[in-house]
């Protein structure tokens, strides 16, 4: 069995007038799409190995570079996908609610780290928040790079990669951030994955 394209968790116009149809049908039907068909060619259609454990045997490993970015990349994505959600946004609820306020001081600070992460991510990669040593992190990766390879959980995502926002937002990275944030920012994800690490 060969590894496949997981379905977005919505319809690819739901999250519009924010990301349109258009990118997501590039961006998960193409770029996604992609990863999934060098992964396979690269491993001949071996899918034995869950994406996490190929990442973190492949991670820093210079010699499977190609396994390690598409690997990671698939998983990425799939996590970027339901990091959003349709008239997602705003301020979370729950436990993630109240350790944000624990551990960032409040929710406006949280969002001026996430901001600047994402701003100042130079090139191609991602903006997270993790639980690292019990503490959520807002962290930065270059490229394919996943911070699960690092030990933290990944709670949510966003991809800064100039493909997630160019086609709605052309050069303006800080306005997708800003959207994210308002708009289409999943924290139902981010609670789950808070109450499973
Ligand atoms: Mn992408």
């Amino acid at each position: 069995m060969a590894y496949e394209l997981p379905n977005l968790p919505y319809a690819k116009d739901a999250l519009a007038p924010h990301i349109s149809e258009e990118t997501l049908n590039f961006h998960h039907g193409k770029h996604h799409n992609t990863y999934v068909v060098n992964l396979n060619n690269l491993l001949d259609g071996d899918s034995s190995k869950s994406l996490e454990d190929l990442m973190k045997e492949t991670a820093g490993d210079a010699s499977k570079a190609g396994v390690f970015n598409n690997a990671a990349q698939i998983w990425n994505h799939t996590f970027y996908w339901h990091s959003m959600k349709p008239n997602g946004g705003g301020k979370p609820t729950g436990a993630i609610a109240a350790k944000i306020d624990e551990d960032f001081g409040s929710y406006d600070k949280f969002v001026e780290e996430f901001k600047t992460a994402g701003a100042t991510q130079f090139g191609s990669g991602w903006a997270w928040l993790v639980l690292e040593g019990g503490k959520l992190k807002v962290t930065k990766t270059p490229n394919a790079e996943c911070p699960l390879t690092a030990g933290a959980t990944p709670l949510l995502t966003m991809d800064v990669w100039e493909h997630a926002y160019y086609i709605d937002f052309q050069n303006r990275r800080p306005d997708y951030i800003s959207t994210f944030l308002e708009s289409l920012v999943n924290w139902d994800f981010a609670n789950e994955n808070l109450a499973n690490a």
